[in-house]
């Protein structure tokens, strides 16, 4: 874990990307104190809020949801005497997560990996990496709609909503004067993306709001930090798997042979490539025209997909 000042009094708290739930953060030391999101598992966010002490002794007044993934919000409770701003289709997932007890749930699945099939033992392995006990899922208190605009000791600060494109509540976090974004989950560098509810239309325009901005630094979700050119290289790989989903959509291959027909290229070279599956399916979603964006998915079932795939891969 790493804090590192990216404009003057802005920081990104940076997690190496090793598969599922590594994900980044940040702090602006100004008005306040502004965090933006939270880490997966307490211990982990407790070590980034003893980071942001080196920088300011105070509790953050305000942390900011980008989206509701547990990787980002899952250690809200520790900022509970703070102002816990996202947008409402945010709070509402946490909420459905919280009624499920997600967290007691991976808790429980970490003790003995085991006992599951290998595409969700994958998973679990992945997730023992982290401890959900003790976690009581925080919702939000200040909940956005389209945009939310902060001053902060005098630096304008604004909170915009560009869902349904990563998850239905994605907002980026926008400093203009320090040409800095946080755009939580809508930028993955170096990492392959993962799409949940959303769609591929917003979430090309999300990534062209960013470029519009003309950004120095951009915190991206996970991964390193990146600049304009590697979302570009990002909104390449989107447009590159839709055409080349719809064209094995149209030949009438399911999700998984069409996935593996797909020739990555460059991104191979992207961890979890395998992820593949999971912007196929959601392609494959939009191309059948039934289902609406926040159609319920099984993650279960797609993770097992994307297994198959690296098995098919592995073997050729
Ligand atoms: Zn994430």
């Amino acid at each position: 874990m790493e804090l590192k000042e990216i404009a003057k009094d802005v920081y990104a708290c940076l997690q190496e990307d090793r598969g599922i739930g590594w994900n980044n953060a940040g702090f602006v030391n100004l008005g306040g104190g502004l965090a933006i999101d939270t880490f997966y598992d307490l211990n982990r966010t407790k070590q980034m809020i003893e980071l942001y002490k080196t920088i300011s002794p105070t509790p953050a007044r305000r942390l900011v949801n980008t989206h509701h993934n547990g990787d980002h919000t899952w250690g809200n409770q520790l900022f509970q005497d703070s102002e816990i701003i996202a947008h409402r289709l945010c709070a509402e997932e946490i909420e459905k997560e919280k009624k499920r007890n997600l967290p007691g749930l991976f808790q429980k699945w970490i003790q003995n990996p085991e006992v599951f099939p290998p595409g969700m033992k994958q998973f679990v392995v992945g997730l023992s990496q982290f401890d959900f006990s003790g976690i009581e899922l925080t919702l939000p208190n200040h909940l956005i709609e389209d945009r939310f605009d902060l001053e902060l000791d005098g630096y304008p600060c604004q909170l915009i909503y560009v869902g349904p494109a990563h998850t239905s509540g994605d907002i980026i976090v926008y400093l203009p004067e320090h040409k800095v974004i946080f755009a939580g989950d809508i930028v993955f560098w170096k990492c392959t993306p993962i799409g949940w509810e959303g769609t591929h239309d917003k979430w090309i325009e999300a990534l062209d709001l960013v470029l519009s901005f003309e950004p120095e630094v951009i915190v991206s979700g996970h991964g390193p930090l990146c600049g304009v050119n590697e979302v570009k290289e990002l909104r390449a790989y989107f447009e590159f798997v839709y055409s080349e989903a719809k064209r094995f959509f149209n030949e009438g291959l399911d999700p998984l042979e069409a996935s593996k027909k797909i020739n990555l290229g460059p991104y191979t070279d992207w961890t979890e490539p395998e992820r593949l599956f999971f912007n196929v399916n959601r392609a494959y979603r939009e191309f059948r025209n039934v289902e609406p964006w926040d159609a319920p998915f099984n993650a279960l079932d797609l993770f097992s997909k994307c297994n198959e795939l690296r098995i098919h891969w592995d073997g050729i």
